[in-house]
């Protein structure tokens, strides 16, 4: 944002300045030519001034001489003739005798044309004649000087008249000048010299008549004021009558302004070019941002940002179409980071996204979740559909090499969603990701259609999940207690605290349903805090009844063993209900265990100086880690049902597993609670294992406080 208004002050600032720059070489230019012109003029009007002055001042001396020689005119002519010779600045040399009759140098004699100013000159004044055509030679334009011609008595004898060519001597100085521009010298109105000879008054100066006018109103002015234009018209009387105009169009002075206007123009040119580029620049970069957004970091595939602008972009274009979205999601991905590392598991992301985008040509893959991608394609047959996601399973399934000869087999659950695009996609999603949840239940390594049956189901997750928000504030929750065996004192010295949701609209529901629902929504944190409370107040309860030597276990999941005030809970609650913390074993699964291994360190070690016990509970499902066992404080280990289920049908396999878990627990100094013991056949196996605790429908179901105290009186 900075930036554009920073550019767009650039682009103003480029703009004025070449605008000022444009006008103020314009101004000077303009100026410089209007003191030019000025100084021509004056420089003119001096040297016209002086011309004639001079030339006067030769006639007038040379008219005092004449009374000497008049009297003879052939004296006069031999005069005039020497000194028509002598000075080069006079075309003819003529006395006049007061009855009008020219002597002329050559020895002519004529009658004087010029009457007016002869007899101007015979009263005694110094006379410029009008311009005439020189008789001797029609091409000059000349004027005469008359001066009074006065004898020793101070009489007027005649008038002594000199002939000028003023045009040449103006050419002379036009040239000596190099004037930029035009001269004019008028007389009487008369143009009798222009310094170019293919321009006359009349065509090039605008209203030349009424400059006219002007001229025989002022000595001294301008023409016409034009304003912006390179040109000034100037002029200036003579004090015998001569007007100079100076006409100022200069090819110079306009190149100098083209110059600026075009120095300007590039100017502006270059700010917008340069501006532009950047603009240009800076959309790239925002839409390359834009795009990386849009893509995931790791996998160079699109997000679930790319995926929702795509589909409204493809709405856009046909918002009837149908698309189906394949929801991939890779089986038991956490488990094999935790077993691989973060290294490995990130370059298995980037093989399968690579495969997923090679499965077909021109498919829009992206990923939507830390191990689920989305594919989506165009509404197509259902066999073909089928085929694709079949081919998707096969693909997916083969082993990926990670190095060092080591290959990893990856399978995928898929979650297939027709959908009418304009549908919400939140609920496609959700119905795609219910979809390969149900594929993953199956066993993974398989597709699943999003059927009526599925939206039902779906339906109905949503319900629950809606009614959950509010159960544990309306009181839903309660507690059963299933008891525990100890075969070495053969009786039941603990239980396991299980929760249990009654919803007013839903029933009863078992928390293989809420619990993982609750984990998703964080309100596992407080229902947790909940659920220690309330067996310990139940704890309380039992002793106060006089109960002795029992321990009730209870369920922490590994949100609830994360969160920041976990500790702190705790010990407010066994301050709160002064219950006996020794009396209390907290159950926590292996996946908290293998994933934050220091964090879960830290805390069931202050459990354990609490004096609170633990167990690692479902032991033997997930990678066990047996040397975690030796790092981490457990004072139980509780050993996972699927053994027991087996144990009788498999061959001996679960038995030999049983029988190992067994004897690690004895020297690692574990007691082991073994898991889900339905049948007698069962029980005598593990008793022969020498299994020290057992917890099962044999004994008890879970069930309600008031029954399960019961099982301690015997
Ligand atoms: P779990 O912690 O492994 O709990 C033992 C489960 O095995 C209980 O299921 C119990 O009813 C069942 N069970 C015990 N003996 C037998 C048997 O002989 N045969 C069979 N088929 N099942 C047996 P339940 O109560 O449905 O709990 C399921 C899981 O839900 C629990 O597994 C536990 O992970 C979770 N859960 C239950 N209550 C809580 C709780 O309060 N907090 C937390 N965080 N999780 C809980
Ligand atoms: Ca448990
Ligand atoms: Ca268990």
């Amino acid at each position: 944002m900075l930036l554009y208004v920073f550019l767009g002050l650039v682009f103003i600032g480029t703009i004025y300045f070449s605008i000022v720059n444009y006008t103020s070489t314009k101004k000077f230019v303009l100026q410089s030519v209007e003191r030019n012109t000025e100084v021509l003029l004056h420089n003119f009007i001096a040297d016209v001034d002086r011309f004639s002055l001079e030339r006067t001042s030769d006639i007038e001396l040379l008219a005092e001489h004449i009374p000497y020689v008049m009297e003879k005119d052939e004296d006069v002519t031999l005069f005039l003739l020497k000194q028509t010779e002598a000075m080069p600045n006079f075309v003819a040399l003529s006395f006049i005798t007061p009855d009008g009759m020219i002597q002329s140098a050559d020895g002519n004699h004529f009658k004087v044309q010029q009457q007016g100013y002869f007899e101007k000159a015979l009263k005694g004044d110094v006379v410029f004649s009008d311009v005439f055509r020189l008789n001797q030679d029609t091409s000059q334009n000349v004027t005469s000087i008359f001066v009074p011609v006065v004898n020793h008595d101070g009489e007027t004898v005649g008038v002594l008249s000199g002939v000028v060519n003023l045009s040449d001597i103006v050419s002379e100085l036009v040239e000596k000048s190099k004037l930029p521009g035009t001269v004019f010298l008028l007389k009487d109105d008369d143009v009798f010299f222009t310094s170019n000879e293919d321009v006359s008054f009349e065509e090039t100066i605008p209203h030349s008549d009424q400059l006219l006018e002007h001229i025989n109103g002022q000595k001294v002015g301008n023409w016409n004021d034009f304003e912006d234009e390179l040109r000034f018209i100037k002029y200036e009387t003579t004090w015998n009558d001569w007007v100079v105009v100076v006409d100022s169009i200069s090819n110079q002075a306009t190149d100098e302004i083209r110059w600026a206007f075009w120095q300007s123009t590039v100017l502006v040119v270059s700010g917008i070019v340069i501006i532009v580029i950047i603009y240009l620049y800076l959309i790239r970069l925002q839409r390359r941002e834009e795009l990386q957004a849009e893509e995931d970091l790791l996998t160079g595939l699109g997000n679930r940002a790319r995926l929702e602008s795509n589909i409204a972009k493809k709405i856009s274009q046909n918002s009837e179409a149908i698309v189906t979205f394949y929801l991939i999601k890779i089986d038991r991905f956490s488990e094999v980071t935790e077993l691989l590392g973060y290294d490995v598991s990130e370059q298995l992301l980037f093989d399968v996204s690579n495969r997923l985008n090679h499965v077909q040509k021109k498919i829009n893959a992206y990923r939507v979740g830390d191990r689920e991608f989305v594919i989506t394609a165009d509404y197509d047959s259902l066999e073909r559909q089928k085929k694709f996601a079949a081919e998707l399973v096969e693909q997916m399934a083969q082993p990926i090499h990670v190095g060092q000869g080591k290959f990893v087999e990856l399978t995928v659950s898929i979650g297939v969603r027709t959908a009418d695009i304009k549908e919400d996609m939140n609920v496609i999603m959700q119905d795609a990701l219910f979809a390969s949840r149900e594929a993953t239940t199956q066993g993974g390594n398989q597709y699943v259609y999003f059927t009526d049956q599925l939206a039902q189901d779906s339906e109905y997750q949503r319900k629950l999940t809606n009614n959950l928000a509010d159960a544990l504030s309306n009181e839903e929750f309660y507690l059963v207690y299933q008891p525990i065996y100890s075969c070495a004192e053969n009786r039941i010295v603990s239980f396991e605290a299980l929760m249990r949701w009654k919803s007013p609209v839903l029933g009863e529901i078992g928390p293989g349903q809420f619990i993982p629902l609750l984990e998703e929504s964080d309100k596992i944190i407080d229902a947790g805090r909940w659920l220690i409370r309330e067996v310990a107040k139940q704890v309380v309860r039992w002793k106060r009844d006089g109960y002795k030597d029992f321990v009730v276990a209870l369920n922490v999941s590994p949100k609830q063993l994360r969160y920041e005030s976990f500790l702190a809970d705790v010990k407010q609650i066994l301050a709160e209900t002064g219950v006996n913390p020794s009396n209390l074993v907290f159950e926590v699964t292996e996946s908290i265990v293998v994933q934050d291994t220091d964090v879960a360190y830290e805390i069931l070690k202050s459990l354990n100086e609490l004096g609170i016990e633990t167990a690692i509970d479902d032991f033997g499902t997930g990678y066990s880690s047996l040397s975690l066992l030796k790092t981490l404080p457990f004072q139980y280990m509780k050993l996972d049902r699927a053994f027991v289920m087996e144990v009788l049908s498999d061959g001996g396999k679960s038995e030999a597993i049983l029988k190992g878990l067994i004897e690690i627990a004895n020297s690692l100094n574990l007691t082991t609670i073994t898991e889900g013991v339905e049948t007698s056949e069962q029980l005598e196996i593990l008793q022969k294992l020498g299994a020290h605790r057992i917890q099962g429908f044999y004994f008890s179901k879970p069930v309600v406080p008031e029954k399960a105290v019961t099982f301690l009186k015997d």
